[in-house]
């Protein structure tokens, strides 16, 4: 059990410091850009008409409206930005990923004013994980006696949460959100002037803005562009929901540190409980042929806590498994004129201690409030030099977190070498 405290110590450690840490982060002056003095009128006008973004002529292209560009593009849209998002797909997401957001992360979402996206999802709060290994259990509580009662963690469906903030984005006026696969960004002498884009089943189109910030998640074509990425897949979760499921520990992450990797249970809704299961390696036992039902149910289930086991092997049954790889990326800063990547698309880590979401909006909130001193965005070299502090400002929250999944997941396959 010695371990599990170790582990249950750090994790806790990581939600501290993530809650605790860059709440407040200073503004950057910079002498050599314009800097803005009254916040920009946030109507646009098109066609001698109010209230419509003109989206040929954005200041910000945003590609991707997952967690990084909806949030992205709310921030920047109130900051007075005309902003134009192109988004592959604007139906509700249906995934298994980013569905546990960190307490650190809710104080994110509070600085960006979108506290309310975790309104009327059906969302649960979570106030800490407990912890299960060979029998055993403990639980461990999020260090927030000093916070106001509303913060803590946040479980929710991530279609839900994410069409609630590309909701309310879209509702500023200069904000101009639309269905679109960006295929290529327009380069012009080094400098990144817009995108190429394809509409469902329109002609290829060209839009233009001074900085294009791509947020095309982990998945991304377009980051090899700006980068050179050097993706690791080290495991990938399987997931399952389980219905009406009561877990040991009510509003608690459950962490089993199983044999030979670790499970994750939490709650998604008021009657749903999301299961991940890590599978070391590139590859997964067939869903198709019936392996991967036999993995869960012979080597899986019996590792899980008894009050669980039903509702295990029942949506085991259901069938509705799905996988996703995990993936590791480090942030790799090769400042581009024009041009900046966010979210997965930037940087990724392991998934095992949901930090994800908390990387990606706490980057938002260094990034607009670099930019919000600046009115003019149009000399893209200057930008770039200037942003270059992005990488430094970022690095308090965003390395702590990255190096903090790493060492888990690493010292959680040989929990030997935990004490
Ligand atoms: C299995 C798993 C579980 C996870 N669980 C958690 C968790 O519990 N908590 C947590 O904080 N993090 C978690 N994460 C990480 C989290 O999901 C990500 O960090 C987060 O979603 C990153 O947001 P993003 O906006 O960069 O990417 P996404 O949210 O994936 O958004 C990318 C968007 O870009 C769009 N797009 C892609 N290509 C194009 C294109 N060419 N043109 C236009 N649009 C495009 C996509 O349709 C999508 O909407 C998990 C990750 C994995 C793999």
């Amino acid at each position: 059990m010695a371990d599990s405290y170790v582990l249950g110590w750090i994790l806790c450690s990581v939600m501290a410091l993530v809650a605790l840490c860059g709440v407040v982060l200073r503004r950057q002056k910079w002498k050599g850009i314009s800097m803005r003095t009254e916040p920009m009128k946030t109507v646009l006008t098109r066609n001698g008409e109010c209230g419509s973004a003109d989206a040929s002529h954005a200041d910000i292209i945003i590609v991707g409206a997952g967690v990084a560009g909806s949030a992205l593009a709310h921030t920047l849209g109130k900051d007075g930005r005309r902003v134009q998002v192109i988004e592959r797909d604007l139906s509700e997401p249906d995934r298994i990923v980013g569905e546990l957001l960190q307490p650190g992360g809710y104080l994110k979402l509070i600085e960006l004013g979108l506290e309310d996206c975790v309104e009327e999802i059906d969302a649960q709060q979570v106030f800490g994980y407990a912890l299960f290994k060979d029998g055993k259990h403990t639980q461990l509580s999020y260090p927030l006696e000093k916070f106001h009662s509303d913060v803590s963690g946040r479980s929710f469906h991530n279609g839900r949460f994410i069409q609630r903030m590309r909701e309310k984005s879209a509702s500023l006026p200069n904000v101009h959100l639309e269905q679109g696969t960006v295929t290529s960004l327009l380069e012009e002498k080094g400098i990144i002037r817009g995108v190429q884009y394809k509409t469902k089943d329109g002609p290829e189109l060209t839009a233009f803005a001074s900085l294009t910030i791509v947020c095309d998640g982990c998945f991304s074509n377009l980051r090899r562009s700006l980068c050179n990425p050097k993706v690791d897949i080290p495991s990938s979760f399987v997931g399952l929901v389980l219905e009406n499921c009561h877990l040991p520990y009510s509003n608690h992450g459950h962490v089993i540190l199983a044999d030979p990797s670790p499970i994750l249970f939490y709650p998604i809704s008021s009657t749903e409980t999301r299961c991940l299961v890590d599978v070391p390696g590139q590859k997964v036992p067939s869903i198709a042929n019936g392996e991967m039902a036999n993995y869960l149910k012979t080597i899986v289930a019996p590792q899980v806590p008894p009050e669980i086991y039903d509702s295990f092997v029942a949506a085991v049954d259901k069938g509705n498994i799905r996988t996703m790889p995990n993936r590791s990326m480090p942030a790799a800063p090769h400042p581009t004129p024009g041009a900046l990547l966010m979210g997965d698309a930037f940087n990724m880590r392991h998934p095992l201690t949901g930090g994800g979401m908390t990387v990606a909006l706490s980057d938002i909130v260094v990034l607009r409030d670099l930019l919000r001193p600046l009115q003019d965005l149009n000399d893209a070299p200057m930008l770039c030099k200037y942003l270059e502090s992005f990488y430094t400002l970022r690095k308090p929250v965003a390395s702590t977190i990255n190096t903090l999944a790493g060492a888990l997941y690493k010292q959680d396959l040989s929990p030997c070498c935990l004490v």
